[in-house]
């Protein structure tokens, strides 16, 4: 048995060797960074998102903001002053 040449998978604790991309019990990615790419997602997703919406409002020829939501905020920083 050799010590030093392995890794132990977090999930199972599994040795596997170094080069592996994945432990050969349980299948773990030893390289899979899933947080970051999903993250990434959201931020495309909010993105198309706007920009759909931006689209929506130019093609019925409406204000991006909504007229109803302004007169919101008109209402509560008249309210605060006065
Ligand atoms: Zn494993």
């Amino acid at each position: 048995m050799k010590r030093g040449r392995g890794k132990f998978c977090p999930r199972c604790g599994t040795q596997n060797n170094v080069g592996d991309a994945y432990c050969i019990k349980c299948g773990y990615g030893f390289k899979g960074r899933k947080k970051k790419s999903s993250l990434k997602s959201i931020l495309i997703l909010i993105i198309i998102l706007a920009a759909g919406w931006i689209i929506l409002r130019t093609f019925l020829k409406k204000p991006i903001i909504p007229t109803e939501l302004i007169d919101i905020i008109k209402n509560m920083s008249a309210s605060k002053a006065g």
